[in-house]
């Protein structure tokens, strides 16, 4: 199984630190000469897109760095930026198949890590046999150092650097190439360490319990559980701030000059923007899996793409929630996770979970405002959660009996951190009540007015 450890990085001391920072800020360097090589070439005079991008001379740019880098770490760099360049142009080609939903947004060419005047994003790469890490009492990472900045700095050997916190994957079969960079919200080196651990590592589930995920827009995740618990991870903060960039990088379109697409400010508003998003959902489904380990789960259920798809994609909500909601993804990391813990994830249709009652089984006489599920039979309930738990029963064939109250969790911007439950209220803002679910299509319909 392919993992990745993460962990902070401390320098041991001042010189040592700005070591590091010059070593991490000649490979942004190299990064933006390589790109930049290669952007000119993709774009000619004519503004004819092409793929000579290839041409560019990058055995001048590893010559050039080599000294400071290290002649491997700088063709991990160029070979990185070669990675992010063929990703651009299959995401091209899906964006131009019509038959292949997954990029909505029109492709970018890969961006600059910062630059000279505003600062460089500080980052590097490095290869797996440039670098060794230690777990135990002191961890520790060293790395390989070009011999310009060991003369600069008067330095011998590997530069060592300590670690900070538990690695998820402390035993592993072979390591990949390191990542290592500055992360400015928070003033700390950080690392990232791809392993291979052998399939033994996988845990056992504790029991065969089974769970149903209901995934949406406005609540992320609404789970049941066959041991009656609920769980709801509320969307609308993380959701809030994706929007308002979207809305900044519109704006920031509109002054460009007709000539440029992007700006370097562009590119790093959706960086952080993604980065954002993709830290939101990696926790979440962190979170709610060891949740579902610890209560003995053996099996998830998930609403299968398509289905997910032709309820949600609504036009004018698809734009604004879809790279949102990254729901491939999500799977994608859910699946990973699950499979740590042994736990299978299957796909399945979840339809009419969202305008079925759970009590008396009508489907056409009920209603959804804001989070509120309402019947013609009177019955009551939260929209999400109640879908995840007809969803649960029907793929169980079992009646769930619900334990107390449900569980609900906020983001923070560091964590989903617990909240007391209020029950679902309807929307102040607008009035669905006199339409039917059918229309107002369940989970996504509260977002339009946001
Ligand atoms: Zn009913």
């Amino acid at each position: 199984m392919k993992r990745t450890n993460t962990f902070a990085v401390r320098p041991l001391s001042p010189t040592g630190k700005q070591l590091l920072r010059d070593l991490l800020d000649a490979s942004a360097a190299l990064w933006n000469e390589t790109n930049y090589e290669r952007l000119i070439r993709y774009e000619d005079e004519d503004g004819h897109e092409n793929e000579d991008v290839w041409d560019a001379d990058t055995g001048s740019l590893e010559g050039k760095y080599k000294d400071i880098l290290g002649a491997s770490t700088a063709q991990q760099v160029i070979r990185k930026n070669s990675e992010a360049w063929r990703g651009f142009f299959e995401n091209k080609k899906k964006h131009h198949d019509d038959s292949d939903t997954s990029i909505t947004d029109h492709p970018t060419p890969p961006g600059f890590w910062g630059n000279k005047d505003d600062g460089r994003k500080l980052h590097t790469v490095i290869r797996n046999t440039s670098y060794t890490v230690e777990w135990g009492e002191r961890s520790r990472l060293e790395i390989l150092v070009g011999s310009e900045l060991k003369d600069r700095y008067d330095h011998t050997g590997r530069l060592r650097l300590e670690l900070a916190g538990e690695p998820n994957w402390p035993e592993y079969e072979k390591q990949g190439r390191l990542d290592l960079w500055y992360d400015e919200t928070d003033s700390t080196f950080r690392a990232s360490q791809p392993v291979t651990v052998s399939d033994d590592a996988r845990a056992t589930p504790l029991a065969d319990e089974t769970a149903a995920l209901d995934i949406g827009a406005n609540n992320l995740v609404a789970c049941t559980t066959t041991t009656g618990s609920q769980y709801l991870y509320c969307g609308s903060h993380p959701f809030e701030r994706f929007r308002e960039t979207t809305e900044r990088i519109a704006k920031l379109k509109a002054e460009l000059d007709d000539q440029r697409r992007t700006s370097e400010r562009i590119d790093s508003l959706y960086d952080a923007m993604y980065g954002r998003r993709d830290h939101v959902q990696d926790a979440l489904v962190r979170d709610l899996v060891e949740r579902l380990y610890d209560e003995g789960v053996s099996t998830v259920y998930v609403g299968d793409i398509k289905d997910v798809l032709e309820t949600h994609w609504i036009p004018e909500v698809n734009a604004k929630t879809h790279n949102f909601w990254a729901y491939r993804r999500f799977i994608d990391r859910l699946e990973c996770v699950c499979e740590e813990y042994g736990i299978v994830v299957v796909e399945e249709s979840e339809s009419w979970t969202t305008q079925e009652c759970p009590e008396c089984g009508e489907r056409e006489e009920t209603e959804r405002n804001g989070d509120l599920f309402r019947c013609v039979c009177g019955f009551e309930g939260h929209a999400d959660l109640k879908a995840s738990q007809l969803f649960l029963e029907r793929e169980t064939g079992m009646k769930v009996g619900l334990m107390a109250q449900p569980v609900c969790f906020e983001w923070d911007d560091h964590e989903w951190s617990e909240r007391s439950y209020s029950p679902a209220r309807a929307s102040p803002k607008e009035d669905h009540t006199d339409r039917s679910t059918r229309r107002t299509v369940g989970k996504v319909a509260s977002v339009e007015s946001a």
